[in-house]
């Protein structure tokens, strides 16, 4: 891996991108239907809320007088977990096959966003989060698989939040997936955090080589299996810490012995909560889960503890447990009304490994441009900070980074010579009432620019073919519109069946300035390429 700095300018990409909103109807670079405003070239513009704004600062600053420190963060990020799959607003749970009466109670004493959203897979969300940034920015477009060479390490010219936040008096840990690169300078505990326990692949990437049932030609060939464990790269459970050598700290041999992995993990972060709470720093966690993520295998203990006893509901309810038990240990330590808990997935359900996957109301699944694939569950918990209510709001998980460097008092410490897509929501969640400052969301799907929703509606630049309805990933193709893009009210079609195009949409044109304002950020910050697919 070298140190150059990855700047390479993809002058053709940023042409074509330009040359597909060149075709929208539009007639200026302004949108009539925005409420956003532009604070500098280099930030998403943002809709100024200036009174609630003045109620989170003063609130946070009460706070800190208060307890003496600043607040502790805690990320809990499940893997392909269904919007649908948990209850509370989002409408599953009990009802289909597996109670998750811990995430419920979170979300009945929390903020419920109904409106969260994610990149369509896990690496492109999980590093959108981590530095506040789109893939297309970053160059971590699509997830990294087995045999994957990079041409560059994105993380040399990008801040992770726990990289500010470690700056400023935080101890930083990540526990669980990384899933943004395991080469040299690319692990966590080489791009901000103190210390990581965890695996740097997705589940199926780390048991395939052990599940005879669903891959006999691998398991069963000798000579392919010998092959593939040359390529399949980490697959053990590693602890590392800043400035120190990683080591194995449970080696991953089987089906039944990886089951038992997120107790592990999650005993780890318990752990470290019981700890840190002692200490004079405030601490950030981002606790990412292996489950839910195909191929799910039930630990001893929730084995058959759904009522629809299928691995994928089991893994459910013990993930909800599992958060029940995290969320315990800060209310033990006494630090609930100090400590920021954000509850999320990463991506929508993975529906190409059905029945081994979650639910979504929406169309489509994991992988694909429309809502099932990147609306998630998102519940923000804070006791005595956050009220307790449901919001249709938008928010996007890029926005944890700037909200959780803002509620760590690091918003200065955020870089200018980058474009930075995140928008600081603090004062949404905090004063009671708070209202969403974000206008537009972006929907990438690797170097395609396919959707942007602003308010209720959505415009999709590009469209998407399910040929197989549960086949979102291994079975779909990408084309260009007709004479109209589609445009979808997702207040009155929420799973995006009948596109208004021009007909019953006053807002096209508004809609399709705001594609167009979008791709030219890219004109004075050009993409990173790092070879996954340009
Ligand atoms: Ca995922």
């Amino acid at each position: 891996m070298t140190k150059k700095h990855p700047r390479l300018l993809i002058s053709s990409l940023t042409m074509s991108l330009l040359a597909v909103s060149s075709f929208l109807p539009v007639f200026a670079n302004t949108s009539g239907l925005s409420r956003a405003v532009a604070t500098s070239d280099h930030m998403q513009p943002a809709i100024p809320r200036a009174a609630q704004d003045k109620v989170a600062t003063k609130k946070l600053a009460q706070l800190k007088n208060r307890k003496g420190k600043r607040p502790n963060i805690l990320w809990l990020v499940v893997d392909d977990l269904g919007f649908g799959d948990i209850g509370g607003a989002f409408g599953g749970g009990a009802h289909i096959g597996a109670a998750t009466p811990n995430i419920d109670r979170l979300a009945s004493k929390g903020l419920s966003l109904t409106s969260t959203y994610s990149q369509p897979t896990c690496t492109p969300t999980r590093s959108a989060m981590m530095t506040g940034r789109l893939p297309m920015r970053t160059g971590l477009i699509r997830p990294i698989l087995a045999g994957d060479t990079l041409t560059n390490n994105p993380w040399a010219s990008e801040d992770s939040v726990a990289k500010i936040l470690s700056n400023v008096g935080y101890h930083t840990v990540l526990t669980g997936k990384w899933h943004t690169g395991e080469l040299k300078g690319m692990r966590p505990h080489q791009v901000g955090f103190d210390e990581f326990q965890g695996y740097y692949a997705s589940q199926k990437e780390l048991t395939q080589q052990f599940d005879y049932r669903r891959y006999p030609d691998l398991v069963l060939d000798e000579e392919k299996l010998a092959r593939f464990k040359k390529v399949s790269g980490k697959i053990d459970m590693y602890y590392g810490a800043k400035g120190k050598k990683e080591k194995v700290v449970d080696k991953t041999t089987g089906l039944d012995q990886f089951a038992e992995a997120d107790h592990i993990l999650a005993d780890f972060t318990m752990n470290k909560i019981s700890t840190l709470a002692k200490g004079d720093k405030p601490f950030f966690i981002a606790h990412n889960f292996m489950r839910v993520h195909a191929d799910n295998h039930p630990s001893k203990e929730f084995k058959g503890k759904s009522a629809s006893k299928y691995p994928y509901k089991d893994n459910v309810v013990e993930v909800d447990a599992l958060i029940g038990r995290i969320v315990q240990a800060v209310e033990k330590a006494g630090i609930a009304d100090n400590t920021f808990i954000f509850i999320t997935s990463d991506n929508g359900p993975q529906r190409d490994a059905w029945p081994d996957a979650g639910y979504t109301p929406f169309r489509g699944g994991k992988g694909t441009s429309f809502e099932g694939g990147i609306r998630v569950p998102g519940i923000a918990y804070w006791p005595g900070m956050i009220a307790p209510r449901t919001s249709a709001e938008l928010f996007d998980l890029m926005d944890l980074f700037n909200t959780t460097v803002n509620i760590a008092g690091a918003t200065n410490n955020i870089p200018s010579d980058r474009y930075i897509d995140g928008i600081d929501q603090s004062s949404f969640l905090l004063t009671d009432n708070g209202q969403s400052k974000r206008e537009q969301v972006y929907v990438w799907l690797n170097t395609n620019f396919m959707a942007v929703r602003v308010r209720e509606y959505k415009i999709h630049m590009k469209t998407m073919q399910l040929h197989n309805s549960f086949q979102n990933i291994d079975y779909a193709s990408i084309s260009d519109f007709g004479l109209s893009p589609w445009v979808f009210n997702l207040f009155v079609d929420p799973k995006e069946e009948l596109p208004v195009g021009h007909r019953m949409n006053p807002w096209v044109a508004s809609l399709g300035a705001e594609a167009k304002a979008h791709a030219a950020t890219f004109k004075k910050f050009p993409p990173k390429n790092i070879g996954l697919g340009f």
